[in-house]
């Protein structure tokens, strides 16, 4: 029987398995209950396991029949602060449910430990299982990384893959790209501090007003006059606030930016080209800034001999109609990029529209309304154990 035959045959189990995940959506860093999940589905596969410190992480290593190297296969299995109203009849009866479709990744990954545990004759090498919590704003992986889970097999894995589903891609088409595929993400908090007066006489105070005013769209100006058109940055202001009624001035005022940018170098960039701007206006008014800059996730980059690889092994397992190269890397961002920060590796998109909704018009990844083409299932789990089994070929 071929991998994608053993995958078929499971995929009424992993329906199950999915559906008994959707229904208990555990938010962060700290997952119990799915981490019970997982233990108990992998139970019997003859894994060696590791659970996490600081996290509810699960690492399973699979030795291959032949020695070799590891590759790492990655899943995340956190959720959303989302209420669920998709009227599913196991929808999330909590304020908390799988938007990102987060329970397939795990699903599809013990799928694909199980394919590999009936096939280790085939590998030639080790595989390790990353069950990872906290990719939603946590950086569980970074946790991960940190606890040791790329040498958890022994050495350090020659690579490391992850699959992550899209509502808005046809269910079933597999879309990756070499070098930048998610951009990088990070936060800009800003404080701009003068003093407060009588808005009949704004020359007894400091106004932050005006000056906030240009810092906004001078953030903008930057993106549009420093930054290579090819290698682009997008930053948003998102939230601004200041003053109480017409004719009070302020003592301060707030914004908060989201800043992405999909190179090393452009990022770099783009974080002194912010600080350097705000400090410059505030300066130039007489007024203060606190300039509150956090780097979220990096830019995840697949490596591009990797990307090729992955294509190519999407290509031969689920036929050349069901891949596509992506024309230019997404704006969301992945803690994934902790990994390719370290391995060379891919990340691939597995589409999963809702059967019979244009994708189109299908509810996006987040939203309380999304639902993912369960029949991928299969597919990911064989997509990913097929990874494994045709990298350690390679080596
Ligand atoms: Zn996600």
């Amino acid at each position: 029987m071929s991998i994608r035959d053993d995958a078929a045959a499971l995929q009424g189990d992993l329906v199950q398995l999915r559906r008994r995940l959707h229904l208990e959506p555990e938010l962060g860093l700290q997952l119990p209950r799915t981490q019970e999940k997982v233990l108990d589905a992998v139970e019997g596969l003859g894994l060696e396991i590791a659970l996490g410190g600081s996290l509810s992480s699960v690492i399973g290593v699979l030795r291959g029949a032949q020695p070799g190297p590891a590759v790492l296969l990655r899943a995340d299995m956190d959720a959303l602060p989302v209420a669920e109203r998709t009227g599913l009849d196991f929808a999330a009866q909590t304020d908390r449910m799988h938007a990102c479709g987060h329970d397939l990744h795990t699903t599809m990954l013990i799928g694909a430990a199980r394919l590999l545990s009936a096939h280790a004759d085939k590998l030639g090498g080790d595989v390790v299982f990353m069950f990872q919590p906290g990719e939603e704003g946590y950086d569980g992986a970074s946790h991960m990384v940190s606890e040791g889970v790329l040498e958890a097999a022994g050495s350090r894995v020659v690579a490391g893959y992850a699959l992550h589903v899209v509502s808005m891609l046809p269910a079933g088409t597999v879309v990756t790209r070499r070098g930048p595929m998610l951009a990088a993400s990070d936060t800009l908090c800003v404080t701009v501090r003068g003093a407060g007066g009588h808005g009949s006489t704004p020359h007894r105070a400091l106004d932050p007003v005006p000056a906030t005013c240009e810092m906004i769209l001078a953030l903008q100006t930057l993106v549009t006059r420093t930054v290579d058109i090819h290698d682009p940055v997008v930053i948003t202001v998102g939230s601004i606030h200041g003053g109480t009624q017409h004719n009070v001035i302020p003592d301060e005022v707030q914004f908060e930016a989201t800043v992405r940018s999909y190179s090393r170098q452009s990022h770099t960039q783009i974080k002194n080209g912010i600080h350097r701007t705000l400090r410059g206006i505030a300066e130039a008014h007489g007024l203060d800034v606190d300039i509150d800059y956090t780097d979220l996730y990096p830019v995840t980059v697949n490596d591009p001999r990797e990307a090729e690889f992955a294509a190519a092994t999407a290509t031969e397992l689920l036929g050349e109609d069901r891949f596509q190269w992506a024309p230019h890397p997404l704006s969301a961002s992945e803690d994934f990029s902790r990994v390719l920060d370290n391995v060379p590796g891919a990340m691939l998109l597995l589409g999963a529209a809702p059967n019979g909704v244009d994708p189109e018009s299908a509810p996006t990844n987040h939203s309380p309304l999304v639902t993912f083409d369960e029949s991928v299932l299969a597919s990911g789990a064989a997509l990913y154990a097929d990874l494994a089994i045709q990298r350690l070929a390679m080596c």
